[in-house]
């Protein structure tokens, strides 16, 4: 696949993330380019300070990030793996010489944003709610003077997301399409009534199996209503006997609806009422969008009352990452964007639950956290297309992240070959549910 990301502000290689050998997609699409080049075309001026403040939303991999690196751009994103990916294609096309010139800074779309921006570049997302999240959440950080750009496949920009921007930042217009992309250019209009405060918009339903209301953001998966792969994964726990050891992962936990029923299913068990302290049962939540691991605390507190902080990190700690050890410079990560969140939460009386929230793309195998029991529920897609190779990943590193016996259960649509990849992993694997259209298959690390 190309890795020359051709543009009028020079040439850059870029690579996706995960990084994979035979990697059938490219790092960018034809609304990067159609960005940059206009921003060329048209308004150069804003390119010329180093001191003009640019904010880049949405950028999947760096490729804007990395054309814009003299602006040192904050990355306002959902996607750990985005910001990794950003890291690490700066990282490529920078010498070690010039290091000090450029960098950007990761901020979370969690987080606040700071101060105001004079050029603001947005890649308009699938899912129209983060847009409108995104919008209202900037519509405090521009002034008249921003120049605001978004742009999209045109197949992605409908009456409606035209219709956000009139509404969220002022006049709107669209360019004609380049290459199936679109741009769309908007004159902010401040509000003179006093802006809302900036909030995350919560999308809640009702989870029977639970008997609990969930809550989800903006970005997060299936925000209405309890998924159906993800009911069939609650149906094979009611039906099937738990792993009784401690240590639970809910890997790519959404708004952790899985981990939290099987941590319910295993707090009722007699095993775990006698757990001295330091036996108490210890939950992961673990999604690479950190919008889904700000939902899976909310609901985590929501069921289990408030945390006690143990310990935050804000450092990187995956193996792609560590790669990028001399780049740790050039790379700022704002405080909202935590990686790594440790906590207590009282169970009964003395008792006590660990739980975990880990922003990350994959499971890392931690020689002093080896997980007894990993769920998940993964994608199946990458953009529009079925892609199976992020799931692939995530089971061969379930295997690494397993304690010995540890159990593996993953909820899979009957038509995909899981059971057969976690067969040649494992060398085993039972169904242990299935309907018409799911199956729920374990696995055993020996
Ligand atoms: N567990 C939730 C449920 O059952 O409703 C969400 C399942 S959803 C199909 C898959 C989740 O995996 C998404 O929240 C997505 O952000 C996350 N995800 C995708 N790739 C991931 C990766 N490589 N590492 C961690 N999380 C990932």
């Amino acid at each position: 696949m190309k890795v020359n990301f051709e543009t009028a502000l020079g040439s850059y290689r870029i690579q996706r993330f995960p990084l994979r050998a035979q990697q059938p997609l490219q790092a960018w699409d034809a609304a990067d380019e159609l960005l940059l080049n206009t921003l060329v075309a048209e308004y150069s001026e804003r390119l010329k300070s180093t001191e003009s403040r640019v904010l880049l939303v949405n950028d999947q991999f760096g490729a804007l990030a990395t054309a814009l690196r003299a602006q040192r751009p904050d990355c306002w994103s959902d996607s750990t793996m985005s910001h990794a990916a950003t890291e690490f294609n700066l990282h490529e096309n920078v010498d070690s010489v010039d290091a000090g010139k450029y960098g950007f800074t990761a901020i979370s779309s969690v987080s606040d944003l700071n101060g105001y921006y004079d050029l603001v570049l947005i890649k308009v997302p699938k899912t129209l709610a983060l847009l409108e999240q995104q919008l209202t959440m900037l519509s405090g950080h521009i002034t008249e003077s921003t120049l605001v750009i978004a742009g999209g496949m045109t197949k992605h920009i409908h009456n409606s997301t035209v219709g956000l921007f009139e509404t969220l930042v002022g006049p709107t217009r669209t360019s004609r399409a380049t290459k199936k992309a679109r741009l769309i250019f908007s004159e902010p209009k401040l509000n003179d009534a006093d802006s809302p405060a900036p909030h995350l918009i919560e999308s809640r339903y009702q989870c029977e199996p639970l008997h609990a209301e969930l809550i989800s953001y903006a970005n997060g998966f299936s925000r209405e209503r309890l998924d159906i792969g993800a009911r069939a994964m609650l149906q094979a726990l009611d039906k099937y006997p738990i792993p009784m050891g401690n240590n639970i992962a809910d890997f790519g936990c959404g708004n952790g609806v899985l981990g939290l029923y099987a941590l319910q299913k295993r707090l009722s068990q007699p095993a775990a009422r006698v757990a001295s302290a330091s036996a108490a049962v210890s939950i992961s939540f673990i999604d690479e969008s950190y919008m889904a691991i700000a939902a899976a605390q909310k609901n985590f507190e929501r069921l289990h009352g408030g945390l006690s902080v143990e310990s935050e990190i804000l450092q990187p700690d995956s193996s792609q990452q560590a790669a990028n050890d001399e780049f740790d410079s050039v790379a700022e990560i704002d405080d909202g964007a935590k990686l790594e969140y440790e906590a207590k939460a009282e169970h009964s009386g003395d008792q006590y639950i660990n739980v975990a929230f880990v922003a990350q793309e994959g499971i890392a195998a931690k020689k002093h956290k080896r997980y007894d029991w990993i769920l998940c529920n993964p994608p199946f897609h990458i953009g529009n297309t079925t892609d199976t190779s992020v799931a692939k990943r995530m089971f061969q590193q379930s295997f690494q992240a397993l304690q010995r016996n540890g159990q593996l259960w993953v909820v899979a649509n009957r038509h995909l070959d899981y059971p057969d990849t976690i067969q040649s992993l494992f060398k085993n694997h039972q169904i242990i549910f299935s309907n018409t259209k799911f199956v729920v298959i374990l696995a055993v690390k020996k």
